[in-house]
């Protein structure tokens, strides 16, 4: 029987730690404050907008908003992202992601201040993550590390193998379970049979964004499967990167789509926020 990795309820036990925690900080006087930028009104950036707007008022963090028109400058969005940096009220800057075409994506995060850079894209964020160094970490990997920590997965001297190297996802993948000790493999669109390199994989990591593209074959019998992916299926469900149905008997454990990877992020997120107030003696 292979376990399912169950990320609602994980991402409830942390969300529930960090609101006690954040309760204990303001008591000492330490309030986070995390502004929120969206530029235009692109219906599932609105959607994550609002989410994680909840995500602060339940755990008590204060949350600004700034709803930027569509035809918002680089310079206006640049403007703005330094008055933040600038602004002592505010210790974590989140700009939603995809903003419109006409808009420098690298610049404006690289505008954050990497003090505040709550989603951990930053390249000083980054840099950290690589050398070890302690800093803000990429909400969607961190919360994978969570899931398979939680559910009492031994990462250390495993076989990890990660489809798919985007900058917020894959890489940073890599250098998460390296830091656990996993033996790390990181697969593209250019990897030579991909099916023999993932079925090495004790835990396997899917983050391509194609629809239900890893089946059995791809999988070793007794792994566990962790699937990022995010797709409408024709019927309106939800479904993933990897055929759940198809894989779910070959493995020990499995994440599922909806209910897995999805809730972490945000749990990570507000992770980041309480981060931005904890004092060097409260560091996990
Ligand atoms: P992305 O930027 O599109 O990157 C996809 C990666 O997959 C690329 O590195 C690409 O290789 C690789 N790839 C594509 N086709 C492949 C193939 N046939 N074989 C091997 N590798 C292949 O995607 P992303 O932003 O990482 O997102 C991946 C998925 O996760 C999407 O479905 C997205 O919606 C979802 N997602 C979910 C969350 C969450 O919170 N649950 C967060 C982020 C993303 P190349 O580099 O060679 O092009």
């Amino acid at each position: 029987m292979s376990q399912l990795i169950d990320g609602k309820m994980i991402s409830q036990q942390i969300k529930d730690e960090l609101r006690e925690e954040a309760a204990r900080l303001k008591a000492r006087g330490r309030n986070a404050c995390l502004a929120v930028v969206q530029v235009g009104e692109d219906p599932a950036s609105t959607v994550y907008v609002r989410n994680k707007k909840k995500a602060c008022a339940y755990i008590g963090i204060d949350s600004k908003s700034y709803e930027l028109p569509e035809e918002t400058t680089e310079e206006e969005l640049v403007a703005l992202v330094k008055e933040l940096n600038a602004d002592a009220q505010v210790n974590g800057i989140l700009v939603q992601l995809p903003l419109p075409a006409h808009i420098d994506e690298d610049r404006i995060i690289r505008t954050i201040s990497p003090e505040k850079d709550v989603d951990g894209f930053h390249p000083v964020s980054v840099g950290r993550l690589w050398i070890g160094e302690k800093g803000f970490l990429s909400c969607t990997p961190a919360g994978i590390i969570q899931l398979l920590k939680r559910s009492g997965i031994e990462i250390e001297g495993k076989e990890c193998v990660i489809v798919g190297r985007s900058n917020i996802v894959g890489k940073p993948m890599a250098a998460l379970l390296l830091r656990e000790n996993g033996t790390v493999t990181v697969t593209h669109s250019r990897t030579k049979d991909l099916k023999n390199v993932t079925g090495r994989a004790d835990i396997l990591i899917v983050a391509i964004g194609r629809k239900k593209y890893i089946t059995s074959e791809y999988v070793k019998e007794g792994a566990v499967v962790i699937d990022v992916g995010m797709h409408r299926g024709e019927d309106g469900r939800l479904c993933g990167d990897v055929d759940f149905a198809d894989v779910e008997p070959h493995t020990s454990a499995i994440t599922p789509v909806p209910g897995g990877v999805g809730p972490m992020t945000i749990a990570m997120l507000m992770d980041n926020c309480v981060e931005t107030i904890r004092g060097q003696e409260e560091r996990p």
